[in-house]
């Protein structure tokens, strides 16, 4: 039996979540699949895991209520995930901000301009004032991010709107700015924040990093690895030891190039990913920042 993993979001009015929270938990409970599912009255975003079939029948149902969605299919199974969470909640993604974000039939209304990763390139080649906004957390950035990008300083997606709220970021605003996350469903939502803020020229990457990565691995634009929201907490686009690969996170204690977060040890007190080589995680496991 194959399992895999459906990786999916779409921004749609949605007239009652809940009524689509409880049909998605059916349908997924029905199906055998587990993972995260998070409905909001713009639309859905979720993760789940299962036999390949549930899978299908999965994404033919969910699209006869959000039309033409996309799903990324990916390798892993129900057992990758603890359980089956549905939520329905303010916002599909936390920025803090429910009443600001405007979706219609055909997605977020005014947000940044979309563009495929061979036209990322072009833009960049055409405009060389354009610039790199990383629409992650800045831990994420500390191993991979575009050349030259700007990495704001947030711990979470919250604290964006205070961030392009503070000002670093006002002489940004009349130049071509290219938002970007890991699967593109944050800048969906940022690009049209930053919009709403006075950025007059906005662009996000259909599909995020995820996807740029895929077409052109580290002979691109990109510089780094990829933090993963899994046990992995990284992944690399090129072959091992690609020559074009470029190593930029350093360990916390001796400073030694490495891509590899690890928790602190001092859990729960401390609750911080830090960056370590695998000679001072052996005698010192913990961050450096704690007691
Ligand atoms: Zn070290
Ligand atoms: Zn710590």
């Amino acid at each position: 039996m194959t399992s895999k993993i459906l990786l999916y979001y779409k921004f749609q009015p949605v007239a009652d979540p809940d009524a689509v929270r409880l049909w998605q938990r059916d349908l997924c409970e029905g199906l055998g699949l587990k993972g995260r599912i998070i409905v909001s009255k713009d639309g859905i975003n979720g993760t789940v895991g299962g036999d390949i079939r549930a899978c299908k029948t999965y994404a033919k149902k969910t699209r006869e209520y959000f039309k033409d969605m996309e799903f990324k299919w990916s390798d892993g199974s129900a057992d990758d995930f603890p359980k089956l969470s549905v939520k329905a909640r303010d916002e599909i993604v936390a920025f803090g901000a429910p009443g600001e974000l405007k979706v219609d039939e055909h997605g977020v209304v005014g947000g940044g301009e979309h563009l495929t990763p061979q036209q990322v390139n072009e833009l960049v080649a055409e405009k060389p004032d354009a610039v790199f906004f990383d629409g992650r957390n800045a831990r994420e950035a500390e191993i991979g991010r575009f050349k030259g990008a700007v990495v704001p300083d947030v711990e979470t997606t919250h604290d964006f709107i205070k961030e392009l709220d503070s000002g670093k970021y006002d002489w940004m605003k009349d130049k071509p700015v290219i938002s970007y996350c890991t699967g593109g469903i944050r800048c969906e939502v940022l690009s049209s924040l930053m919009i709403n803020r006075g950025f007059q020229e906005v662009y996000q990457i259909d599909g995020g990093i995820v996807r740029y990565g895929e077409q052109f691995g580290n002979s691109g634009l990109w510089e780094g690895s990829l933090y993963v929201f899994d046990d992995r907490m990284h992944t690399e686009f090129g072959a091992e030891n690609d020559p074009d690969y470029v190593q930029l996170g350093h360990c916390v204690h001796c400073g030694e190039a490495t891509n590899q977060f690890y928790n602190c040890a001092n859990e729960p007190e401390c609750r911080r990913q830090y960056l370590s080589c695998e000679t001072c995680r052996e005698t010192n496991p913990y961050c450096g920042q704690c007691a």
